[in-house]
């Protein structure tokens, strides 16, 4: 039986104190543990940044990749091992800037993954650059005059880009945001929970309480249906005022990556016998005339 403390390692985090990473971290080991799952049982995989640092502070199987690049990597994982469950970190400057062909490529392929894009927009650990999902005239080292370009919306680029789970979570809120990351995991498929994270350091305008203003569940709404894509991509518009939080879009009805692949209709890489030798040319049914 699973346990919070399981995932727990003697690592001290070196977050700025009242980091929204804490709560992330938090939601994180809670959802593991609610699902019953092992520290054998998961991979956890992340580029570089303040929210990809999260691996170092949980007992687990990790891969710390190359700034942008956790997606391929965990999806080569993936395929080489279907049992494990494999869990992304990235930020938004990780995820949507230096990985952004990662993840349009990623979101089509539907491998069975969870995305988790810890948003503070803002790229925290190299100082405070603006990020791409920095709000146009937002101040910071490299902006400062204010941002100029229009900010990305990772819910709707996520929803044309035919991911088949788009979720938005809140750092502060680490009760919801664990019911969020049960749902996502449990989700077949690739499954993006972008969360509001305040950065207390860099980000002086998008902080807890300017998100707390904002955000509302859409969870309490008992009409709404995460599965009708026109309502969803309403919902996906939504910024300023009011933010919804909670799963925006879900499609169960799209097959895996893995399960396309022929080669792996017989089981995952990891399970195949190393001893017997492959004839390649059968393998890939290739005909010379
Ligand atoms: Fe968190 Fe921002 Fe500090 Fe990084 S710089 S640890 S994101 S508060
Ligand atoms: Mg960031």
């Amino acid at each position: 039986m699973s346990d919070i403390k399981l995932f727990n390692n003697d690592e001290k985090a070196t977050w700025c104190v009242g980091c929204g990473d804490f709560g992330i971290l938090a939601s994180v080991q809670w959802a593991f543990a609610n699902l019953d799952l092992l520290p054998t049982d998961v991979l956890l995989v992340s580029g570089i940044g303040c929210g990809s640092k999260l691996p170092y502070y949980m007992k687990a199987n990790g891969y710390d990749s190359l700034h942008g690049r956790a997606l391929p990597v965990a999806t080569g994982a993936k395929l080489a091992n279907h049992d494990l469950r494999v869990v992304v970190f990235s930020g938004d400057g990780d995820g949507y800037g230096i990985g952004g062909n990662h993840f349009m490529h990623t979101m089509r392929r539907n491998p069975d993954l969870t995305h988790i894009v810890e948003n503070n927009q803002v790229y925290g650990l190299t100082k405070g650059q603006y990020s791409p999902t920095s709000q146009k005239g937002f101040l910071s080292t490299t902006s400062p005059e204010g941002a100029i370009e229009v900010q990305v919306n990772p819910i709707a680029l996520a929803m044309a880009g035919g991911a088949s789970f788009v979720s938005r979570g809140f750092a502060n809120d680490p009760r919801h945001l664990r019911e969020l990351i049960v749902k996502a995991i449990n989700h077949k498929g690739y499954s993006l929970i972008d969360i509001l994270q305040p950065c207390i350091t860099y980000n002086k305008v998008n902080t807890g309480a300017w998100y707390k203003e904002r955000v509302y569940k859409l969870d309490d709404d008992p009409s709404y249906n995460a599965g009708d894509f026109d309502a969803a991509w309403d919902k996906a518009k939504e910024w300023g005022d009011r933010i919804p939080i909670g799963v925006i879009f879900q499609d169960d009805s799209r097959p895996t990556y893995e399960e396309q692949v022929s080669q792996l209709r017989d089981g995952p890489l990891c399970r195949k016998s190393v001893e017997q030798p492959i004839d390649l040319l059968e393998a890939i049914k290739l005909e010379f005339v």
